[in-house]
């Protein structure tokens, strides 16, 4: 058992950040071929950023963070360097019942209700 790590901590303006991502990718979803092992037999996907293209059954999913680089950690809201796990904010979600999201902000979009 992998889960993401749980870091997700919306606040504010960063909750509202987390909701228009988040719904971005549920208008996106619907369009996305699933992976190359097809749609799992509990129709259940994941979508992550560091893989945006496809769908990804659990395998894929866990393959994915586990064969990324510190440079594919991107910011979903600015599309910044967001590779600092203690700093920066890795969201995970589901957001149906067929899906499931993980993506990352970064620590300056997290901090923007503060900066003004
Ligand atoms: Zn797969
Ligand atoms: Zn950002």
């Amino acid at each position: 058992m992998s889960e993401p790590p749980d870091r997700s901590r919306p606040e504010k303006a960063v909750g509202q950040l987390v909701r228009s991502v988040t719904s971005a990718i549920v208008l996106a979803a619907g369009e996305l071929p699933w992976c190359e092992h097809g749609r799992p037999d509990d129709g259940f996907g994941y979508w992550c950023s560091l893989r945006p293209d496809v769908i990804m059954c659990a395998f894929c999913f866990g393959a994915a963070q586990a064969m990324a680089a510190p440079e594919d950690f991107r910011c979903s809201a600015c599309g910044g360097p967001a590779p600092d796990k203690d700093r920066d904010v890795s969201v995970a979600a589901r957001l149906a019942d067929w899906l499931g999201v993980y993506f990352f902000l970064c620590r300056r979009c997290c901090a923007a209700d503060a900066a003004g």
